[in-house]
């Protein structure tokens, strides 16, 4: 109860919220943790069983690298062997630029040239088998004279290079707007070429869209990512401003729908972590999708028994990922997936301020995960990586 009233204060002091709280009885003037600083040790007593290596050798088909061209690689290749990570996907192979805009802001851009070449044989030759690269294309300005020829001729150069696939960001859908100034659709078929470009070179497009729904919703106590909120504040999505989120995932789904020859990767289990039985729904009708696990593991640690049953279910179609380069988080990952410890700390508490909990996957869909299925839709791979079974 009085947890629930420090939140409806401002999330600044600490002790302000227990001293506005209206109906604060004989406590009022205690100290009172604000809700988001509420996180005490467990006392529970029971077998742990921490996994620092992934049981089999894993495709990690969400990573960025930012420098690839000009990083030393010898260190992550070092984390990655100890992870047992036989191969980590940049979905970043155009990295990323800081130019100006007219008006003199600063704006974030793809690196252009032979940025992505340069990425490409760095990894061949520092760590022959270990990297994959995907490129990205920048939907700004998508109508003005020559943008989609442009971009159709740098996606196929870059694949000539040794790109594996083409990621998009989240920005196609929430920011990007066409040489109008208007936002730019997912499904907008202007873009049509592209998805049927990639499915002609036969390399998957690692899609990003929306957000966590929670971002669109009031910044209250009935919100679950209300911590990430008061952290990010930067991450809430203004429904009046913004399109909804039901609105693009809408699109992305009818993106999808209307390229079957495409290969498309829905990232961060579509955000439908929360609502697996939807996610599968899609996964049914749509057999050119696939799935992936970056970032949204916090959904999956606390609903092992469903969670479980979905995986086992769908165990053709998720593919392994994590999205940010924190190599002792994986161990998490692993921790969830490979066994049934209980109630054990996730990473990142403005993901999930619940507890963890094993999912223990069967051996045949482990493997799928970790590596069978990314076999499957990137042939870029070294098979010679991962068990012949
Ligand atoms: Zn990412």
């Amino acid at each position: 109860m009085l947890l629930a009233l420090v939140l409806a204060s401002p999330p600044t002091a600490h002790s302000q919220g227990a001293e506005a709280a209206p109906n604060a009885d004989s406590n009022a003037d205690s100290d009172w943790p604000v809700f988001y600083e509420y996180y005490p040790p467990s006392t529970l007593v029971v077998p742990e069983h921490e996994v620092r290596r992934a049981k089999y050798p894993l495709v990690d088909v969400h990573s960025h690298l930012f420098e690839m061209a000009d990083q030393d690689l010898s260190e992550v290749v070092a984390e990655m062997d100890e992870l047992n990570m036989a191969v980590m996907v940049n979905l970043s192979g155009r990295g990323f630029d800081r130019v100006a805009n007219p008006d003199g802001t600063m704006r974030f851009a793809l690196r252009g040239g032979d940025y992505l070449e340069r990425a490409v044989k760095n990894g061949r030759v520092s760590a022959p088998g270990r990297f994959l690269v995907f490129t990205n294309f920048d939907p700004n300005g998508l109508g003005e004279a020559g943008w989609l020829e442009r971009t159709l001729a740098q996606l196929e150069t870059d694949v000539a290079n040794g790109a594996q696939g083409l990621k998009v960001y989240k920005s196609l859908g929430l920011g990007a707007v066409d040489a109008e100034g208007k936002r730019i659709a997912v499904d907008d078929p202007r873009l049509d070429p592209i998805w049927a470009k990639c499915g002609e070179l036969e390399v998957p497009v690692l899609i990003h869209s929306g957000e966590p729904a929670a971002f669109w919703l009031p910044k209250d106590e009935h919100n679950e990512r209300l911590f990430e909120l008061i952290q990010k504040p930067e991450r809430y999505r203004d429904p009046e401003r913004v399109p909804s989120w039901d609105q693009i995932m809408g699109e992305q789904r009818s993106l999808f729908a209307k390229h079957p020859e495409t290969t498309f990767v829905m990232a961060h289990l579509g955000w439908m972590g929360n609502d697996l039985a939807r996610l599968g729904q899609l996964l049914d009708e749509l057999p050119n999708v696939y799935t992936e696990i970056g970032a949204v593991l916090g959904e999956l640690g606390r609903q092992p028994k469903t969670a479980h049953a979905w995986f086992v279910r769908y165990q053709d179609r998720v593919l392994f990922g994590k999205d940010s380069w924190t190599p002792s988080e994986y161990h998490v990952y692993f921790r969830v997936l490979e066994t049934d410890d209980e109630y054990f700390d996730y990473y990142r508490r403005r993901h999930a301020f619940w507890k963890m909990y094993g999912m223990k996957l069967p051996d045949e869909v482990l493997k799928k995960l970790y590596y069978k299925n990314a076999l499957e839709i990137l042939p870029g791979l070294d098979r010679s990586l991962f068990p012949a079974d």
